[in-house]
């Protein structure tokens, strides 16, 4: 079993997840004014999942004067003593600083965190949603504490963020295996620069994950990549779980590769490795910026590769593909010409998408492949400035304004960038309820067209204007 604090500023909704998770009708209350509970765990469920949660209900009871100390001591503590923290903010508020403070002190303990985001089903929540984003801790689960919205969603981030091995309990041999969770989260979260300092940085380490299918040539591209003989491919694939990451460079740049099934010593239960392979390259997504899709050329896009794809941009990663076996293909031309029309449909999300044939048996394509890495990285870390925005903004309302709706105009006032890393950007408007999803899209896609932002995703909330 295992143990999940619930952190976050007062007033985010902790007290009634905590309830619901513990299955407990009320809220505790406690009649005396000024008394401070002990933290306390309770047996929580969520679906099939079964941990303790830890109390850090009631904090803000505390008398005023000690009341900042109290709370981050105590936060502290539940910290330190869970395995998983679910760290809560209120979407509709938007963040406050003190959102930033407890962040901070849960980034610093390197804890795999699940971020949630509450009261996501309020109006103009989508902002607070997309400012969330910005505290380094992952994609936020919408959540609804009081309606009980998202714990599903919930429940597949505990999973994901512990790995299904310690979510159920399944006793692993220990064969020296790092698992992925121990290391490379803690790596991740502890390094305060990670996401905090949105610039672009050359001399950071790239940081990139190569995924696909089973067979699709992962392994045999990645050792074409890093030029040595460290991992081993073909069935008989046996690589030390050391090398959950590969440092190497191209053209002087620092890279960091991520683990994949790919770069895995096959597993003793191989039954156990082929369901899990999708899941691993979710893993591996999360470490990374750029995530290289490696497609078997001579079979392309089966619905895998799709899923993988979808996860990707979901996840904001900057996706680049790969057609792999290019050596065995008979008409490149026309297959190249196919098979990129295919992608921009199949993956509309990511519109210019970078998709490179290569053979990694052969070494070709490999410097056109990285090329393009560079080049998305750069795409996923741009940031536009307000005045361009909000002039290219003018033209484009001149031009195509939004649909009245009701036989009211709906007025959009202006266009900031809310995050890099990919660009994340919010629409203020008179009613962002009204505004509908095919002019979405439709912002979103000149916008990616007019500051050439091709093949990362692009995140766009809406925002009522005060
Ligand atoms: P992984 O499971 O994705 O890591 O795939 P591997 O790297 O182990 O490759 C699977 C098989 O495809 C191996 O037999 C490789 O030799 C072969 N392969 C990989 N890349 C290429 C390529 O570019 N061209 C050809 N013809 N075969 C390749």
């Amino acid at each position: 079993s295992f143990k999940v604090a619930i952190i976050g500023r007062p007033n985010v909704g902790k007290s009634t997840l905590f309830n619901r998770l513990a299955g407990r009708k009320l809220a505790l209350v406690d009649d005396t004014p000024g008394v401070t509970r002990d933290r306390r765990s309770h047996a929580a469920k969520l679906y099939d999942l079964h941990f303790e949660v830890i109390d850090t209900a009631g904090f803000e009871d505390a008398a005023p004067s000690t009341l900042q100390g109290r709370m981050r001591a105590q936060t502290e503590i539940a910290i330190q003593e869970a395995d998983l923290i679910f760290f809560m903010v209120d979407a509709k508020a938007g963040l406050l600083p003190d959102d930033t403070t407890f962040a901070g002190i849960v980034r610093k303990s390197g804890k795999p965190v699940v971020l949630i985001a509450n009261k996501a089903e309020a109006r103009g929540a989508q902002g607070g949603m997309l400012e969330a984003w910005e505290l380094g801790l992952g994609e936020p689960v919408p959540f609804s504490a009081e309606h009980g919205v998202g714990l599903p969603d919930l429940r597949d981030a505990v999973v994901e963020a512990l790995g299904a091995d310690r979510v159920f309990g399944e006793e692993d041999e220990d064969d020296g295996e790092i698992a992925a969770s121990d290391v490379l989260i803690g790596e991740d979260i502890a390094d305060p620069d990670a996401e905090e300092v949105p610039a672009y940085d050359e001399n950071k380490p790239m940081r990139i994950a190569v995924v696909g299918r089973p067979n699709a040539g992962k392994s045999t591209m990645i050792n074409a990549l890093i030029g040595e003989e460290r991992l081993l491919t073909g069935p008989e694939a046996g690589i030390t779980r050391d090398s959950i990451s590969v440092d190497w460079q191209w053209r002087g740049r620092p890279m960091k590769l991520f683990d994949t099934a790919g770069m895995r010593r096959k597993s003793r239960v191989q039954e156990k490795l082929e369901r899990m392979s999708v899941q691993d390259g979710l893993h591996a997504v999360r470490f990374a910026e750029i995530v290289i899709i490696v497609l078997d050329a001579t079979i392309p896009f089966e619905k895998q590769d799709l899923q993988i794809a979808d996860l990707i941009i979901r996840e904001g990663r900057a996706p680049v593909i790969a057609f792999n076996k290019w050596d065995l293909i008979d008409h490149p031309q026309a297959v190249l010409a196919e098979l990129r029309e295919k992608t921009e449909r199949l993956l509309p999300q990511v519109r210019g998408i970078q998709a490179v044939p290569v053979s990694a048996e052969t070494g070709r394509g490999l410097d056109k492949l990285m090329e393009a890495v560079v080049r998305t990285h750069r795409v996923w870390n741009s940031r536009v400035s307000t005045g361009k925005l909000n002039r290219w903004l003018e033209t484009i309302l001149a031009h195509h304004p939004p649909p009245a709706v009701a036989g009211r105009r709906l007025k959009i006032k202006y266009l900031t960038q809310a995050k890099t890393r990919p660009p994340g950007f919010v629409v203020s408007c008179s009613r962002p309820d009204a505004v509908p999803q095919s002019y979405v899209r439709y912002l979103t896609n000149s916008l990616r067209e007019a500051f050439d932002m091709p093949g990362v995703p692009i995140r766009m909330a809406l925002r009522t204007s005060d």
